[in-house]
This record gives C-alpha cells, sequence and structure tokens, in this order.
C-alpha cells in the first residue's frame, strides 16, 4: 500500500499554530509517519492552498435519525420525543437504518469528520455501513426501560451489553463499542448497574444522557436526595473511559465529579439550543479539566451533521453563557472538535504529529468567506463549512478526494433514504 503525502498545504499543529509543510502518511499502517517541508510519498494528495487539520470528531449522534431531518420541529424534548420521534422509531426495520446510517456517514465525511459515537438500535446494520465507508466510530446499542415490561428492559440491557462484546474490535479496530442506556431517567436503576456491570466485564466505556433539561434533574434531586451525576457514580457509571451526552445542568461538584474521575462529555450545543435545554456550562467544564468533545446528536435535533456548525455553535453559546465574550474561545472550539472528541471515544487520534492515527481532512481556504487570512484557527472556529473540506482521510485512507466520496455512491445513499424515509414516516401515521 505505501506512503500517502498530503502535499503544499499547510498544517494545523496540535499547539494550534500552522505551519508550511507536508504530511506523510503509512497508509498500512494507517499512522502519520512525518509532518515537515519536502517529503515524498508513493502517492500524492495535493493540499495547495489549503490547510491540514485532524479530521473532527462527532462524539454523540444517533446517525440513522439523518431519516426524521425536518420531520418534526419546534417542540420541547418530552413532547418531541413521544409524539414525534418514538412512534416513527417504532416503525423502523432494519434496512431504515442502514439506509439512514449510510446517508449520515456521507455528509459526515463530506463535512470533514472522521470519527463518531453512535447511540441507535441494530447496529449490525451501522456496523457495516462504517465498515465499507471507511471512517471510525464507537457503536452501541441504545437501551431503554421506558414503556417496557421489566423483563423486556432487561433484555434490552442485555442486548446492549452484547452488542458491545460483539462489535468491539471490527473492521480492523476501526469500530469500538460501548454499552449505552439511554438516559439516567429512561432506565431503571438497578438496569443502569447491570450496565456499567457488563460495560467493566466487556471492558468497554458506558455512554448515556445525562443532565440534558431541568425536567431529568430535578426528579432525580427530589427522589434520591443528590445530585444526579453523584447518584450516577453510586450506580457504577463515571469511570474515566465513560462518557456522557450533554451536562447542561450540571452544579460546581458534578463538574470537580467529572473531573477528578476523567468522565468525559460530548457538548451538543445545537441541540440544547434547538429543544431550548440551556447552556452547558462549557468553560467551568475546561477550567477544571474536563475533558471535553462535540457532538451534533441526532439531525433531527440539529439538523445537520456538520460539525464546524458546532464548533461556531460552542464557541458562541459558551460566551452567552459564560457571560464572558472572552469564554471557550477558537483554539478551545476548535480543540473540543478533534483531540477533546478524541479523548473522549478513547481513540489515538485528533492530532496532526508523527504517531497519530493518519484521520484528517484538507480545508480549501480558496474561498470569499475565508479571506484574509489573518487567523486561521479563528476561521475554523468561525467562518469554515462542512462543504469547504477538500479532502477526508481516515485510517490512512482516502474517503474523499476533490469533494467526491470514494466509498459510498452518494447519489444511490440519497435515494434510498429519500425513499426510506417517505416510507418510514407513512407507515408511523
Ligand atoms: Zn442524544
Amino acid at each position: 500500500m505505501g506512503t500517502l503525502l498530503i502535499h503544499g498545504g499547510r498544517v494545523l499543529r496540535p499547539d494550534m499554530t500552522v505551519v508550511d509543510a507536508d504530511v506523510l502518511v503509512d497508509r498500512e499502517a494507517g499512522d502519520i509517519v512525518a509532518v515537515g517541508p519536502d517529503l515524498s510519498g508513493d502517492e500524492t494528495l495535493n493540499a495547495d492552498g489549503g490547510l491540514v487539520i485532524p479530521g473532527l470528531v462527532n462524539a454523540h449522534t444517533h446517525v440513522a435519525m439523518t431519516l426524521l431531518r425536518g420531520h418534526a420541529d419546534d417542540k420541547p424534548l418530552d413532547r418531541w420525543l413521544r409524539e414525534d420521534i418514538w412512534p416513527v422509531e417504532a416503525a423502523l426495520e432494519p434496512g431504515d437504518i442502514e439506509a439512514g446510517a449510510e446517508l449520515g456517514v456521507l455528509e459526515m465525511i463530506r463535512s470533514g469528520t472522521t470519527a463518531f459515537a453512535d447511540m441507535y438500535f441494530e447496529i449490525d446494520r451501522t456496523a457495516a455501513v462504517v465498515e465499507r465507508a471507511g471512517l471510525r466510530a464507537r457503536l452501541g446499542h441504545g437501551a431503554i426501560s421506558a414503556g417496557k415490561s421489566e423483563a423486556a428492559a432487561r433484555a434490552d440491557i442485555e442486548e446492549s451489553v452484547e452488542m458491545a462484546r460483539r462489535f468491539d474490535g471490527a473492521a480492523d479496530s476501526r469500530i469500538s463499542t460501548a454499552v449505552m442506556p439511554h438516559s439516567l431517567t429512561t432506565v431503571t436503576p438497578d438496569l443502569l448497574s447491570l450496565a456499567a456491570e457488563g460495560a467493566a466485564d466487556a471492558g468497554v466505556p458506558v455512554h448515556y444522557h445525562a443532565n440534558e433539561t431541568a425536567d431529568e434533574v430535578d426528579p432525580i434531586v427530589e427522589k434520591r436526595g443528590r445530585r444526579p451525576l453523584m447518584w450516577a457514580q453510586d450506580l457504577g457509571l463515571c469511570r474515566e473511559s465513560d462518557f456522557l451526552a450533554h451536562g447542561v445542568h450540571l452544579d460546581g461538584d458534578e463538574i470537580d465529579l467529572l473531573a477528578e474521575t476523567g468522565t468525559g462529555v460530548v457538548h451538543c450545543p445545537a441541540s440544547n439550543m434547538k429543544l431550548a435545554s440551556g447552556m452547558a456550562p462549557i468553560q467551568r467544564l475546561l477550567d477544571a479539566g474536563v475533558t471535553v468533545g462535540l457532538g451534533t446528536d441526532g439531525a433531527a435535533s440539529n439538523n445537520d451533521l456538520d460539525l464546524f456548525d458546532e464548533l461556531r455553535d460552542a464557541a458562541m453559546l459558551g460566551k452567552l453563557a459564560a457571560g464572558d465574550a472572552s469564554a471557550v474561545a477558537a483554539p478551545d472550539a476548535v480543540r473540543m472538535a478533534t483531540a477533546g472528541g478524541a479523548a473522549v471515544l478513547g481513540i489515538d487520534a485528533g492530532r496532526i504529529e508523527p504517531g497519530a492515527a493518519a484521520d484528517l481532512a484538507v480545508v480549501d481556504l480558496d474561498a470569499p468567506h475565508l479571506t484574509p487570512d489573518h487567523d486561521l484557527v479563528s476561521h475554523l472556529a468561525y467562518a469554515v463549512n462542512g462543504s469547504d473540506v477538500r479532502h477526508t482521510v481516515c485510517d490512512g485512507q482516502v474517503l474523499m478526494r476533490d469533494r467526491e466520496v470514494l466509498t459510498l455512491d452518494a447519489a444511490a445513499v440519497m435515494a434510498r433514504a429519500e425513499r426510506r424515509a417517505r416510507d418510514l414516516v407513512a407507515r408511523a401515521d
């Protein structure tokens, strides 16, 4: 397979400085082997006029929900789930999951995302899509107790553990897994503990939604007399490898707990704004040393999977939450979308330097909205769109070259998703 040279561009380094350099990749090992001037390789990817950045990490999504994009908007979380999302999800067929996952993965590759964490159903279908599309994922079966008998709820958690065992290390280790109980309020305490035990036993993390809305926090405080994350820790859910989505409503003790345990937080600013869930205290989390990544959440609450939007939203909302324009500065937002997300997912990527996984994107800077180039980190945070990505590389393989995705047939993927989405909604009515 030899080497791949990303040639002629500028490179974003881990310290957020930018240099003129080539990047040499070992395609067989899937690693970056050198960053510097005048390198040579077996095959070349032209980065003239471009900026080479680490591939973005979408650390929390429900990728097949792309089929529900635009199906129901403008409602609070609880009503939105009960009236619009869960009824349609009850009608999902495995082929829908595969079509939706393919659409989402296509969208992510086209906007520079090379790794994602996914909580959903029928994860064998999502795993098959990840395998052929060539990116990286941490996958889990989302288990939920609400609306189920005790036996069915237990079987759901057992399936989450079983799926995590089965797919961890699949697709040449591009796929890893987690046990994924849906949230602290939609899964019973016994089953949350069972999820934690099963995950520890399988050697994988637990991933769940937590502290997303005040309606999720208050009932736990009233019933358990403790903050949700203190209670979650008692159930075994705050290990170092574990990661939670949202963390909007956190108090100081919970922030300290996250920092002490190393539990990761995935900030989903667009979803939090769209569902009016609140403003996560991101600068306080960063100050405390919590590992923070970014996620789009599902496309139904975003409504796209372009992580550059999340970067901008995180920087903007972080300032509003802190009441301070210096909060969540551009380099912090870029770090959350790259190295932060990689740390949350436990993958050795998110930085352009020798030894790191060859997961990267080349952003085309030759555009009016990216002119002049005073500060390219500022552009990444505030001005770049996913459609500015020229090439996407994961594990040393070129997934998109000059905006053409090489691993998926884009027209066929979109046509299938369109048809599946229409039939699904008709079936659910
Ligand atoms: Zn979610």
